[in-house]
């Protein structure tokens, strides 16, 4: 079957593998469908993801067809629409008795640390499926992406009418936003960069946006009246990181999203008188797929804006390194399978 290999660095290979074995149990065969690209699939690509192993298969955000099911699988049949959690986790450790299985031990992320979706037809565990009679292919591939912002939001347990302050307008800090406002939020966000900032704006409803600079911190006070209670990290800069260390109000929540390979510090006195929670928010779990599926299918959430740029199978190879150009202005690409 036709897959695309990440050979090494800057080079992908169009080639044949060899099809899926029989099913095992509690597993499904699937075809995919819709894959979308997002900053892991591109650090691979310039060779800055720590502890990536190539060759490899990408391919995380998957929206997919379950063409059969083990004899075991009971709630899933050939011709489902799922999304695919791609967290494979182990069931035995500690994290996975308390259900965060997000942080299983031996966590194997599909695309990452095995190979993943840009394969016509894959294995995974049925349970990893998650369906949606009413969603399309390619919104389905979005919702990985979005768990990452649901999961960071129930990470701080947000109170509707709570002031909260996201600092990076990418990808995912913008799922955080979605999320925020469906609680009920006052949401501000931050970025170095205006023209992410106005995208934000025309096309999410946010309350405020704050492109950092010196005045920076009595912006975002003004709109919150005070500081933000809950702050969001998802920039993944180290001194992002530890800068919003500083606008967290006194008894707030501070989560980080992204991360770098640094050790980030913070200021220990204010750390205590302020009594502040910080939180690292990894990956997302079941519980979060399903509810934006069903936040989806209400119509809760606007996929509209989300999916900037499209590509296909044939051309993906010539247009996957333009992804990464920030006059494209990419938010989400999805390649068709
Ligand atoms: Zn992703
Ligand atoms: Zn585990």
């Amino acid at each position: 079957m036709k897959t695309i290999s990440l050979q090494n660095p800057g080079e992908f290979r169009i080639c044949e593998t060899a099809e899926p074995e029989k099913l095992k149990s509690g597993e499904a065969l699937i075809r995919v469908g819709k894959v979308g690209i997002c900053g892991t699939d591109i650090h691979a690509y310039a060779g800055r993801q720590p502890f990536f192993e190539y060759p490899r298969i990408l391919g995380h955000e998957l929206g997919v067809e379950v063409l059969e099911v083990a004899p075991d699988v009971t709630n899933l049949e050939p011709g489902m629409h799922c999304a695919v959690e791609p967290y494979l986790n182990c069931d035995r450790c500690k994290p996975c008795a308390l259900g965060r299985t997000n942080c299983c031990e031996s966590l194997k992320v599909l695309g990452v640390h095995i190979d993943g979706g840009m394969r016509e037809r894959i294995v995974v565990p049925a349970k990893k499926l998650h369906k949606s009679n009413i969603l399309s292919l390619e919104q389905l591939a979005l919702v990985e992406t979005l768990s990452i912002g649901a999961h960071a939001i129930q990470r701080a347990k947000l109170d509707a009418k709570e002031s909260v302050l996201i600092v990076g307008a990418g990808p995912i800090g913008l799922g955080a936003l979605i999320f925020a406002q469906l609680y009920g939020a006052q949401v501000v966000v931050m970025d170095v960069n205006q023209r992410r900032l106005d995208f934000c704006q025309q096309n999410f409803n946010v309350d405020s946006t704050v492109c950092v600079g010196d005045n920076s911190i009595d912006e975002i006070k003004d709109y919150c009246k005070g500081l933000p209670t809950a702050v969001f990290d998802a920039t993944g800069h180290l001194g992002a990181m530890e800068s919003s260390f500083d606008y967290v109000a006194s008894a707030g929540r501070l989560v980080y999203i992204g991360f770098q390979r640094e050790r980030v510090s913070f200021p220990n006195p204010e750390f205590h008188r302020k009594e502040i929670s910080i939180h690292s928010s990894r990956n997302s779990v079941s519980e979060d797929f399903r509810k934006i599926i069903s936040w989806m299918e209400e119509g809760a959430i606007d996929t509209n804006p989300w999916i900037t740029h499209s590509l296909q199978f044939d051309n993906i190879v010539a247009k996957f390194p333009t992804l990464n150009d920030p006059e494209e202005g990419v938010l989400k690409a999805i390649v068709d399978f």
